[in-house]
């Protein structure tokens, strides 16, 4: 039960030829759901669009992991496959595709009508792919995008960012019934790696594992609630200092 999904070892990653990822690991086991906490800017949507090597993100040192696979001479589709899914930050629109000819396309969910109806997206599947979405449309069409295609890892970009919190519920909904939270941790086959840069989203999801991001690494581990208080009070900054203390205790 102990399997890993995914292992990141040393990654250095750059884009537009600038450093982003400066180093840093990650270990996601089966069932774990991961929480990455971290200022605008510092890498977090890298550290995905890296994972499922979307163009302009390059890999400069290090190795990504899937199910114990090497990913590095993959693309991303044959990454897609191997089951991961990602919700984007910022969802492309695609003119010309409509919402259900493209869950139709990559469905392999057996009960999706329902999730349809639990998101309320039944009146948007004949419109173009998030093509006029507001930022709660096009969080839920992420998320049914998520649902249709059951990967066993979801890597989640800023599901609450741009929502209001009647459309964090309903989200999170999903999000929990994709990851089989009402299953014990134990029978869970799911994992997930979630960003967030409120942390609002830990009112609504249950996560295991919480790490923050800052410059381009991973300065802190622990329990998710704590790092939170702890961002809370003394915001990023803290982060800094508590990483300070901790060298000079050393
Ligand atoms: P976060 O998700 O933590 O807010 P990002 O990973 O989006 O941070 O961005 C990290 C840095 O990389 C930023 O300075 C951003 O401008 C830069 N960056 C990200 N994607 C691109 C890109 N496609 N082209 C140029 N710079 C990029
Ligand atoms: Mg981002």
């Amino acid at each position: 039960m102990d399997r890993a999904l995914l292992e990141i070892v040393d990654l250095h990653v750059s884009v537009a030829g600038k450093e982003i990822i400066k180093g840093m690991d990650l270990q996601v086991k089966q069932g774990e759901v991961h929480v990455i906490f971290g200022p605008n800017g510092s890498g977090k949507s890298t550290l995905l669009n890296a994972v499922m090597h979307l163009p302009g993100y390059t890999v400069d040192r290090g190795e990504i992991r899937v199910k114990s696979q090497n990913i590095a001479e993959m693309t991303t589709d044959e990454i897609a496959n191997l089951g991961i899914g990602m919700s984007f930050q910022h969802p492309p629109k695609i003119k010309g595709v409509t919402l259900r000819n493209f869950l139709g396309a990559i469905n392999r969910s057996e009960d999706l009508d329902e999730v349809i109806g639990e998101l309320s997206m039944d009146t948007f599947m004949e419109r173009e792919l998030n093509v006029g979405f507001s930022g709660g449309e096009l969080k839920r069409a992420e998320v049914l995008k998520l649902y249709a295609q059951s990967p066993d890892l979801l890597l989640i970009d800023e599901p609450e960012s741009g929502v209001d919190i009647e459309n964090i519920a309903i989200i999170s909904q999903a999000i929990n019934k994709i990851l089989q939270k009402e299953t014990p941790m134990k029978l869970r086959e799911r994992s997930a790696i979630i960003i967030t840069h409120t942390g609002h989203i830990l009112n609504y999801i249950h996560t295991d594992i919480g790490h923050v991001f800052m410059d381009g690494t991973i300065v802190c581990t622990g329990n998710p609630q704590a790092i939170m208080d702890d961002i809370k009070k003394g915001g990023f900054s803290g982060c800094t200092s508590c990483i300070r203390q901790q060298k000079d205790q050393r």
